[in-house]
């Protein structure tokens, strides 16, 4: 039966129907696996008392074989009708005019919060010498920002009437290269950001986190990254009742609190290596937040491990994904590691309230770590650091998994 969502609230069967979509590169290889882990991680969590109803979307080169159409309406009907949905990588099409899938998926959902927990494996291979310090969860503002994508390139047209409509109607006289300037332009409202640090800080409510982190560059944009740390502050204290205790600003809760504070980008991409412990839940705009969940991932072992999820709290649509790309160089010879794809699934579960099977899924991955049989990106750099480690094949270490997850 199919997900609802009512007054923000997701209602969810015993037998839900979720979409996926297996991707293209090496989606074909890490999708099924998923699939296996969650439908084994489900039936040992609650027996036949609950299963998933999975369903296939069609996007991607698979669907241009099909249909002709890299996005058909029916993918987009289907996950507008079923609300949760999984993808595998989708290859960005290239040429002028093409645009990402995956951007596409995004606008036409709004979804507007792009959620990305980062936390540390034990027995990872990571570049940091304390990473067990990371547990953060990043929710990246999805929709505005220079992302939007209203630019003009260099002399065109277009960057002439913008430089024209500054220079002349608006009094600008900053810019340096009026002839050549390439123009972009940085929308951030109040209803965009206010909706995405609501979000992030119900998780942290409902998640008994400790604090909720603003980073901008508001010393610089006064405005739009400015106005995204007042507008936060502002809802903290209007919505949540957040008030002043010993200096600091926080939403008074039973078990001692959220802590609603802010750290400009740059300062906060050195406090990250330095202090990582000083974080829990952050909220952040388009641009900052791929840095950032970029940065953070690397601290944890890298993009093989970096699961995400892209959620519209408002109407309940939510399409979970693993953050690495196709992946060409490696596709089709069963060594990509599964993991970002797996654990994009977990989250989906914790999404769904399923979280007996999500967190089955993050215990029985720390175990399958901890014996060092892992994929080759693993494995590599697990000797480089001096230990042991066996490879394993995708098929193999999804099979391991499995076989922790079942015993
Ligand atoms: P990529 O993430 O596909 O690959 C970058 C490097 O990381 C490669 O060397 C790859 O082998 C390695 N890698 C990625 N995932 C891995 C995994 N799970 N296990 C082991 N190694 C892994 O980035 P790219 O090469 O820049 O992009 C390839 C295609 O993917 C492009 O068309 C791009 O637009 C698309 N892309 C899609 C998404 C998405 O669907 N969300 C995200 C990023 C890129």
């Amino acid at each position: 039966m199919r997900i609802r969502s009512e007054n923000g609230k997701l209602i969810v069967p015993s037998d839900p129907e979720i979409v996926y979509i297996e991707g293209d590169g090496v989606g074909h290889e890490i999708t099924d696996k998923m699939r296996a882990v969650l439908d084994s991680a489900v039936m040992r969590s609650y027996g036949r008392s609950r299963h998933i109803e999975w369903v296939e979307a069609l996007a991607g080169g698979k669907a241009v074989e099909k249909t002709g159409s890299s996005l058909p309406e029916e993918t987009l009907s289907l996950i507008k009708e079923s609300l949760v949905a999984i993808k595998g990588p989708l290859m960005t099409p290239v040429g002028k005019g093409a645009m990402s899938l995956n951007v596409a998926l995004r606008q036409s959902l709004d979804l507007y919060a792009c959620v990305r927990p980062v936390k540390y494996f034990d027995g990872v291979p990571s570049p940091v010498r304390h990473p067990e310090l990371v547990d953060m969860v990043v929710f990246r503002e999805n929709t505005e920002d220079i992302y939007a994508g209203i630019e003009w390139p260099s002399g065109s047209d277009e960057a002439r009437r913008v430089i024209a409509f500054l220079t002349e109607g608006m009094n600008v006289s900053r810019i340096r290269f009026p002839e050549t300037s390439a123009i972009g332009i940085k929308p951030v409202s109040p209803d965009g950001s206010k909706r995405l640090i609501r979000s992030a800080i119900d998780y942290a409510l409902c998640n008994r986190r400790k604090s909720v982190t603003l980073v901008h560059k508001g010393n610089i944009m006064k405005f739009t990254e400015g106005g995204f740390r007042a507008w936060g502050y502002e809802m903290a204290r209007d919505e949540y009742g957040a008030e002043e205790r010993d200096g600091r600003i926080v939403i008074p809760a039973g078990w001692g609190g959220v802590e609603i504070k802010d750290c400009i980008c740059d300062a906060f991409l050195q406090n990250i290596l330095i202090k990582p412990e000083a974080y829990d839940v952050i909220a952040t705009l388009n641009l900052n937040g791929d840095y950032i969940s970029d940065a953070l991932a690397a601290e944890v072992g890298g993009i093989g491990i970096a699961p995400g999820g892209n959620i519209n709290y408002m109407t309940g649509h939510a399409v979970f994904e693993a953050t690495h790309g196709t992946a060409p160089d490696i596709a089709g010879k069963d060594i990509v590691n599964p993991l970002s794809m797996i654990l994009s699934g977990a989250l989906m579960l914790e999404y769904i309230g399923w979280d007996e099977a999500a967190a089955l899924i993050s215990g029985s991955v720390s175990k399958a770590i901890a014996t060092g049989r892992v994929t080759r990106d693993f494995a590599v750099l697990m000797r480089k650091e001096g230990r042991e480690a066996e490879e394993l094949s995708t098929s193999a270490f999804a099979q391991s998994l499995i076989s922790i997850i079942e015993s």
